[in-house]
């Protein structure tokens, strides 16, 4: 078997195990300078990515892959779907609460980003990528592998090996897939042949753009995270600002409204990975219910959640937020004992809460 016979064996079993082991897909691209490498330093620069300075971190590295390994030849792009269907829970409105359930209850449950639902998907990829690196150890190679946490600009890669295209919401999207899957990347000193990338098929629609509650996306494929509800509902660590918190309505974990908008999204396919549905123990949850929850029990319920991400002063800061935006009068004595919370960011949070709310239940009774 001659060397380039033999490198192209090796691409197709890489491509077939990623396959046995669960990815959508498995696509090549070259280890290079990503494409938006100065769009991403701009970005930076404008202040956009707002407390987020560990993307200023290893800049250099994150804009070359050979940076962070030296004969780097190729990045290997995966992704794995995580769609469940349609959500269980409809958006809430201020004051407009659910239908009651079977038990005969009615409360807002705060809606939760997709991504966000089930297992923690850091964990259950990176199993996945550790077998694909053993065997191209043993075909002589040297590897990085990465599930969103590395110096990588993985979208450009991603559009570079053809998973996708760039979405004006700067999410990437493909066409089977939608918008709902996962990114993992192994960076590898063997050179396999790269794909070729995906034209967009966003045309004229702005569907992303218009749906976006706090217009946090400024122009096509430009977010300014800031204002967004992933970012002031995960990312930030402090007080969210009181003018977009209106803005943020029952969300308490991310924001998926301008993918929902998506049409590409109708074509999305439910993932074959389970681990991804939403716990039934967070799925019963009224949002006041959260304010119970003391460190352990928040360790016990997200410890292979996402949601650990914020730890327990981040998630119930949200909570009191969606109360403020969608709670009644029934939540009121949840709220008011938050506001004695250990946590000043929490109590702070609730008593805006308990304003909001009494202002809502004053304006309905005039
Ligand atoms: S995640 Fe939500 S807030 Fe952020 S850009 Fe998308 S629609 Fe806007
Ligand atoms: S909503 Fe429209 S513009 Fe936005 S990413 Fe989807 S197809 Fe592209």
């Amino acid at each position: 078997m001659n060397a380039e016979r033999g490198v192209a064996d090796t691409r197709a079993q890489v491509v077939k195990l990623a396959g046995d082991l669960g990815f959508d897909l498995c696509r090549f691209a070259r280890a290079e300078t990503p494409e938006h490498a100065a769009e991403f330093r701009d970005w930076l620069d404008r202040g956009d990515a707002g407390e987020m300075n560990y993307l200023a971190r290893n800049l250099e590295r994150r804009c070359d892959p050979r940076q962070v390994l030296p004969d780097a030849k190729t990045v290997i792009v995966l992704a794995l779907n995580y769609f469940q269907g349609a959500r269980k829970t409809r958006p809430v409105t201020a004051g407009v609460l659910p239908a009651k359930d079977a038990a005969g209850t009615a409360a807002a449950t705060g809606r939760i980003a997709r991504y966000a639902w089930g297992e923690d998907y850091h964990n259950l990829i990176e199993k996945k990528l550790a077998v694909i690196d053993q065997f191209l150890r043993e075909c002589g190679g040297g590897q990085k592998c990465y599930v969103d946490t590395g110096p990588m600009l993985e979208r450009d890669q991603a559009a570079s090996a053809g998973i996708g295209w760039h979405g004006k919401s700067t999410m990437l999207l493909n066409r089977e897939f939608g918008t709902w899957f996962f990114l993992a990347e192994i960076l590898t000193t063997l050179e396999f042949a790269p794909d070729t990338a995906q034209k967009s098929y966003c045309g004229r629609c702005t569907r992303c753009i218009d749906a976006c509650p706090t217009g946090a996306i400024t122009a096509p494929h430009q977010v300014d995270a800031r204002r967004c509800i992933s970012y002031l509902t995960i990312e930030l660590k402090g007080s969210i600002p009181t003018e977009l918190r209106p803005l943020i309505g029952d969300r308490i974990y991310g924001c998926d409204d301008c993918l929902d908008a998506c049409p590409w999204n109708r074509f999305a396919k439910v993932s074959r990975e389970t681990a991804f549905a939403m716990q039934p123990e967070v799925a019963a949850m009224k949002l006041r219910d959260y304010l119970s929850l003391d460190d352990d029990k928040f360790r016990r319920l997200f410890c292979n959640s996402p949601i650990k991400r914020t730890k327990r002063r981040g998630l119930l800061r949200n909570v009191c937020v969606a109360l403020g935006n969608v709670g009644t009068a029934d939540d009121l004595p949840a709220l008011e004992k938050a506001t004695s919370d250990s946590e000043p960011l929490i109590a702070e949070h609730a008593h805006w809460a308990i304003e909001r709310v009494k202002e809502r239940a004053v304006a309905a009774n005039c």
